[in-house]
C-alpha cells in the first residue's frame, strides 16, 4: 500500500501531454504518479530528423507553468524541444516511473489499475497520454513484405541525407509526408516520385516573412465554412494552382478535416518549390510491390530504391482499452480532450485530438479541464457527510477503498524525477 489519498491519479505516459496532466494536478495538490515505457522523456521527439523545426509558432509551443524556449526564433528545433521537455520533466514535483509500460487496465470498485512489468497500480482516476503517434503504421501492400529495397515508415526517418544519390518513393503527402519531403528537398536525392491518392491542404509556413501559424487562435475562433475556402485560397494564392503538377484537392476542406478527422494541415518549407523545379514528381496511390518494383494505381511502375511509408499511425489503445468501449473504430478515444465520459468515470484521455494552435497547446487546454474536474470530484468527498460512502467521479465506494496501491512485484521499482 503506498498512499490511500483522495484524488489519486495515474497517468501513462510522459510525453508533453501526459506531463503537463501531471503539473496541472500537482499544483492543486492532487497525489499524481507518472508511467512511462521508456527510459527518458522525449524519446519520440529523439528519434526524428535531426534538422526538425516544430511547425507550431514559439508562442503556442509552452506548457502550463513553462514558456517555450526562446533560442531558436519562431520555430522550436528539434533538439530545443527535447531540452524543453527534459526541463519540464524536471521540475514536477510527481514521481515518473520509467522504464514502466503499462500492459493491463481495468476497473475497481474504487477507481482503476493498471499493470506493468514493475506491479499493480491503483487510483481514482487514470489519464491516458499515450500519443497519437503511438504505433507508425504501413499498408498491408501485396508484396511489400518480399520489397528488394529499403521499405521504411516516417516514423524512422532519421537523417535524410542518407538518401543522397537515391532513389525515393515518399507514399503520402499528409503532415509527416510534407515534412519529409521538405527536408529531401534540401538534400541531393537522384530521384523524388510522391505517392498520394489526394494532396494535403497545404499551407506555406511564412507569407511574405511572416509565419503563417501565428494566426491559429483566429482561425481556431471561425467557422469551417469560412475556413475552408479560406485556406484554399491561401494555398492558390501563395502556392499556385497545385493540380498543374498534379496534387489533387481532397473533396473536403483542411479546417473541416483537422477539426471532424484530425487530419493536420502540411506545412511547406520547400516541398512546393521543389515540386514545380521539376525535381518531385506525383504519381498514384501504390497497389502492390513486384520485387524491386512498386505497381501504381494507374498500372504504370516505378523501381525505387527506398519507400518511404508517410502513412499514419495508430494509438496503439485497444489492447489496453478495446474492452472498455471507449475507443472508436480508428482506436481513438470518443472523448480526446479531457472531456468527461459517463460512462467510465475516473478516466481521461489527453494528446487525441489536435487543435489548430497544436498539441503543446492542446495539452494545456486538457490538462486545466482534467485537474478542475478531478479536484471537483475530490473536493465532493471532502465534504460533510462524504465520509461513509465516498462519491468519487459521480459513483459510490466504500469509505476504506484503496485509492493509491501499488503492489509491485519482483521486479525492482525504478524512481525518475521528483521536483
Ligand atoms: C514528424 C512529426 C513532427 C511533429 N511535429 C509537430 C509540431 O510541429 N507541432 C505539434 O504540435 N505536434 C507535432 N507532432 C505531433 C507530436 O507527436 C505531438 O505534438 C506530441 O509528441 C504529442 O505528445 P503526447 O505527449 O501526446 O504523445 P507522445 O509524445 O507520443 O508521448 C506519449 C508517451 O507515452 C508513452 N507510452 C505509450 N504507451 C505507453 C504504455 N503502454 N505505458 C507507458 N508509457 C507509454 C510513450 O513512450 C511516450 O513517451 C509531430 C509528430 C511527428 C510524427
Amino acid at each position: 500500500m503506498k498512499s490511500q489519498q483522495h484524488g489519486s491519479t495515474l497517468i501513462i505516459g510522459a510525453g508533453l501531454s501526459g506531463l503537463a496532466a501531471a503539473r496541472t494536478l500537482s499544483v492543486r495538490g492532487l497525489p499524481v504518479t507518472v508511467l512511462e515505457a521508456h527510459e527518458r522523456v522525449a524519446k519520440p521527439w529523439r528519434a526524428r530528423h535531426p534538422a526538425l523545426r516544430l511547425n507550431i509558432h514559439r508562442a503556442f509551443a509552452g506548457l502550463p507553468g513553462q514558456e517555450a524556449p526562446g533560442t531558436d526564433g519562431v520555430f522550436l528545433k528539434r533538439d530545443t524541444v527535447v531540452d524543453h521537455l527534459e526541463a519540464y520533466a524536471e521540475g514536477l514535483a510527481t514521481p515518473i516511473q520509467y522504464s514502466c509500460k503499462v500492459t493491463g487496465v481495468s476497473r475497481t470498485p474504487g477507481g482503476w489499475q493498471v499493470s506493468t512489468g514493475a506491479g499493480e497500480y491503483q487510483a481514482d482516476n487514470l489519464v491516458i497520454a499515450t500519443g497519437r503517434e503511438s504505433i507508425p503504421h504501413i499498408p498491408d501492400w501485396p508484396g511489400g513484405g518480399r520489397f528488394s529495397g529499403e521499405l521504411l515508415h516516417t516514423a524512422d526517418l532519421g537523417d535524410v541525407s542518407r538518401f543522397d544519390g537515391k532513389r525515393v518513393l515518399v507514399v503520402g503527402a499528409g503532415n509527416s509526408g510534407t515534412d519529409a519531403l521538405n527536408h529531401l528537398a534540401r538534400h541531393k536525392p537522384a530521384e523524388v516520385i510522391v505517392s498520394v491518392r489526394y494532396g494535403p491542404s497545404v499551407v506555406p509556413q511564412r507569407v511574405f516573412g511572416f509565419p503563417l501559424h501565428r494566426l491559429a487562435r483566429v482561425f481556431a475562433a471561425l467557422p469551417t465554412w469560412v475556413l475552408d475556402p479560406a485556406f484554399r485560397f491561401t494555398e492558390w494564392l501563395f502556392l499556385g494552382n497545385l493540380r498543374r503538377y498534379g496534387l489533387t484537392t481532397h473533396p473536403e476542406g483542411g479546417g473541416t478535416r483537422l477539426l471532424r478527422d484530425g487530419v493536420t494541415f502540411a506545412i511547406d518549407d520547400g516541398f512546393v518549390a521543389a515540386l514545380k523545379a521539376g525535381r518531385f514528381r506525383i504519381v498514384p496511390g501504390v497497389k502492390r510491390f513486384e520485387g524491386g518494383n512498386v505497381v501504381l494505381a494507374d498500372g504504370s511502375s516505378c523501381a525505387p530504391d527506398v519507400v518511404i511509408a508517410a502513412t499514419g499511425y495508430r494509438t496503439g489503445l485497444e489492447p489496453l482499452l478495446g474492452h472498455l468501449g471507449v475507443l472508436d473504430a480508428n482506436g481513438r478515444p470518443h472523448h480526446p480532450m479531457g472531456e468527461r465520459d459517463p460512462g467510465n468515470p475516473g478516466l481521461w484521455f489527453t494528446g487525441f485530438k489536435p487543435i489548430f494552435t497544436g498539441y503543446f497547446d492542446a495539452a494545456g487546454v486538457a490538462a486545466e479541464r482534467i485537474a478542475a474536474r478531478i479536484a471537483a470530484d475530490t473536493a465532493a468527498l471532502e465534504t460533510p457527510g462524504a465520509h461513509k460512502a465516498r462519491a468519487v467521479n459521480g459513483r459510490s465506494f466504500p469509505a476504506d477503498a484503496p485509492v493509491l496501491r501499488q503492489s509491485v512485484g519482483d521486479a525492482p521499482e525504478r524512481e525518475g524525477t521528483a521536483g
